[in-house]
């Protein structure tokens, strides 16, 4: 079975920065785009694959890579209510101003651009996020190793996990875990 990604970001460059798991713990760091087959399965999921080509190249997957990297640096940064460093935006405006140069504008008002090119696409997609989302609503999960990113869209903007079903549980477990042992000794 081929890769089937958790779209818990609630934004496609979310789930983008979320194909990396156990982000914050060296020793269990995985990235599930290693393989330009799990970089399609990937687009299928988030309904990319019918507008693009050539995903399934290996140099297609480290341009997505660079762009995963770059975004996750600065979104991270503004989730944790962090100014994200200035290398960091040197190198998303970067990628931006390339992007920018592969995309056809279409339309009058509002300008959009259009690409068939699944890098560029996804640097459009995060200056979107940045330019029109809510990013007050930008969260980190708060697991130790997770570092996955949400936008939190609950009503009371009380979401603390990327998952309830899974580093929520883990933390509940681990809280009842910790009381247990309190309790005997
Ligand atoms: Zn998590």
């Amino acid at each position: 079975m081929g890769y089937q990604p958790e779209l818990v970001g609630g934004h496609l460059l979310l789930d983008l920065l979320n194909t990396v798991s156990w982000r914050l713990d060296d020793s269990r760091w995985i990235d599930r785009l290693s393989t330009p087959a799990a970089l399609a399965d990937w687009c299928a999921a988030v309904g990319l694959s019918a507008t693009t080509r050539s995903t399934t190249s290996t140099a297609v997957l480290e341009e997505v890579a660079r762009v995963r990297e770059t975004a996750y640096a600065v979104i991270r940064a503004l989730a944790r209510g962090e100014e994200p460093a200035e290398a960091e935006l040197e190198a998303m405006r970067v990628l931006l101003v390339e992007a920018l140069s592969r995309a056809k504008p279409v339309g009058a008002c509002p300008l959009d651009w259009a690409t068939d090119e699944l890098p560029v696409m996804l640097v459009l997609a995060a200056a979107k996020l940045l330019e029109h989302e809510d990013l007050s609503r930008l969260r980190e999960c708060q697991d130790d190793d997770c570092g996955w990113l949400f936008l939190d869209r609950s009503k009371n903007g009380s979401r603390r996990w990327c998952s309830s079903a899974d580093c929520g549980n883990r933390a509940r477990a681990k809280r009842h875990y910790q009381r247990v042992r309190a309790g005997q000794s």
